[in-house]
C-alpha cells in the first residue's frame, strides 16, 4: 500500500490505487446489458419515513440498481420495505415492515437474502472452511484414517472449537493474546503447539499427506484438488472458487478478511444451500470502502448469480457500477422531506438522457453512452399486470 498525495499515489504506476486515478483501470464491464425484464416484484403505496406514497417495480432476473442522493430514501425501500416484507414472508422474520399497500409478484420468487457489510464474526477461529461447514466433513475424514481408528480419535479430535485434539494452551488459535492493559491485545504464536492449533498425537494423522494443521495453511484451490473425489467438500470449495477465493488459506481466520472478501464469503454460504435457487439477493452499498479490484471482482460475481437464475437489487453510488446495471431506479430529488420521490427508472442510459435524475445528469457526464443522436427522454414502459 501507498501512502501519500493523491499526486504521489498517481506517478506511482506500479500501485493499483493509481492505475485507476490515471484512467488506465476502471471498473470493467463484465456482462452485456441484459434488456427488459419478463418478471418483477412490485409494491405499490410505499410511504414509510419519507417516501411519498410510490409504487416501485422491481425487475427479476436483472442487475438492478437503486440510486439516489443520501437521505433520498433508497435503505428505507430496500432494506426496510422490501426485505422486510418478502422477509416475513420467506423467513417468519418479525422485523417491522415499512409501510405499503400491495405486494405483488413475490410468489415468482423462491427467497430473499439480504447481504451487508456487517462482520461475518470476531470469532477468529471463523474460517472459509468453518463458514460452509466444510470442515465437518474434514474432520470426519481425518477420524476415518487408520491411525485415527488405531488411537481412538473421533470427529471432534479435529475441531478447534471443543476440547479433544486441540492444543490445550491456546485452545486451538495458534496464538495467544498478551494483556497489554490500555492498548490492542498483542497475539504471539502459541508455544505449546508452535502454532499448529492441535497437539502433536493429533498431528500425526494425514490425508493425502497432509495433517489438520497443514490442510489449514493450503489454499482452497489446492484443497479443490486434494477432494476431488468427495462429492460434498469438492462442491463446497468449488463455489468458494466460484465466488473468486480459491486464494485464500482454508483456515484462514474471517476476521482477517476483507470487506469485498467477507461479503463474497457470505454469497458463498447462499449458493451452498441446496435449494439456493431462483433467490432476490439485496445489497446494502456493497462496494462502499472496498479496494477498486475488490469491487470488480464482485460484480463479477454479482454478474454470475443473475446468469444463474438469481436476482439482484443494490443501492450503489459507483458511476462505473451504475451504467453497467440491466435497470436504474432512481430516488429523490433531494434528501429528507425534499426526497422520497420516484424520479426515473430504466436502463443506465434512459436515465442519462432524462432531465430531471440527477444521477442520469452524473452518468451522462461521465460520458459512458453516446447520447449525440437525438432521442425522446423515455421512462421504461409499465410493467405488465401482474
Ligand atoms: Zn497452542
Amino acid at each position: 500500500v501507498v501512502q501519500g498525495s493523491a499526486e504521489d499515489i498517481r506517478a506511482d504506476k506500479k500501485s493499483t490505487t493509481g492505475q485507476y486515478l490515471t484512467g488506465q483501470k476502471k471498473i470493467e464491464r463484465v456482462r452485456a446489458a441484459r434488456g427488459k425484464a419478463k418478471r418483477f416484484v412490485k409494491l405499490t403505496g410505499c410511504r414509510e419515513n419519507n417516501l411519498q406514497n410510490i409504487d416501485v417495480s422491481f425487475p427479476l432476473d436483472r442487475f438492478v440498481i437503486l440510486t439516489g442522493v443520501s437521505g433520498s430514501g433508497k435503505s428505507t425501500l430496500l432494506h426496510k420495505t422490501l426485505y422486510a416484507a418478502l422477509a416475513k414472508l420467506f423467513n417468519g422474520s418479525i422485523e417491522e415492515v415499512g409501510r405499503f399497500d400491495q405486494l405483488y409478484g413475490a410468489d415468482q420468487i423462491r427467497g430473499v437474502v439480504l447481504l451487508d457489510q456487517s462482520p461475518i464474526g470476531k470469532n477468529s477461529r471463523s474460517n472459509p472452511a468453518t463458514y460452509l461447514k466444510a470442515w465437518d466433513e474434514v474432520r470426519r475424514i481425518f477420524a476415518n484414517q487408520v491411525l485415527s481408528l488405531k488411537r481412538g480419535f473421533t470427529p471432534q479430535h479435529f475441531s478447534f472449537n471443543v476440547d479433544g485434539g486441540r492444543c490445550p494452551v491456546c485452545k486451538g488459535e495458534g496464538e495467544i493474546a498478551l494483556d497489554m492493559h490500555f492498548m490492542a491485545d498483542l497475539k504471539i504464536p502459541c508455544d505449546e503447539c508452535e502454532g499448529k492449533r492441535f497437539k502433536k498425537n493429533v498431528l500425526d494423522v494425514t490425508y493425502k499427506g497432509k495433517n489438520v494443521s497443514e490442510l489449514l495453511g493450503t489454499t482452497i484451490d489446492e484443497a479443490f484438488e486434494m477432494f476431488r473425489d468427495n462429492p460434498i467438500l469438492h462442491r463446497k470449495f468449488a463455489i468458494l472458487r466460484e465466488v473468486g477465493l480459491g486464494y485464500l488459506q482454508v483456515g484462514q481466520s474471517a476476521t482477517t478478511l476483507s470487506g469485498g472478501e467477507s461479503q463474497r464469503l457470505k454469497i458463498a454460504a447462499t449458493l451452498d444451500e441446496r435449494s439456493a435457487q431462483n433467490l432476490l439477493y439485496l445489497f446494502d452499498e456493497p462496494t462502499t470502502g472496498l479496494h477498486l479490484d475488490d469491487i470488480q471482482r464482485l460484480l463479477t460475481v454479482i454478474q454470475d448469480l443473475i446468469d444463474a437464475g438469481h436476482s439482484v437489487v443494490m443501492i450503489e453510488h459507483h458511476l462505473d457500477l451504475i451504467a453497467q446495471a440491466d435497470h436504474v431506479i432512481d430516488l429523490g430529488p433531494g434528501g429528507g422531506e425534499r426526497g422520497g420521490g420516484l424520479i426515473a427508472e430504466g436502463t443506465p442510459e434512459e436515465l442519462a438522457r432524462h432531465a430531471n435524475s440527477i444521477t442520469g445528469k452524473l452518468l451522462a457526464e461521465g460520458g459512458y453512452f453516446d447520447l449525440t443522436q437525438d432521442r425522446e427522454p423515455s421512462i421504461v414502459d409499465e410493467p405488465p399486470p401482474l
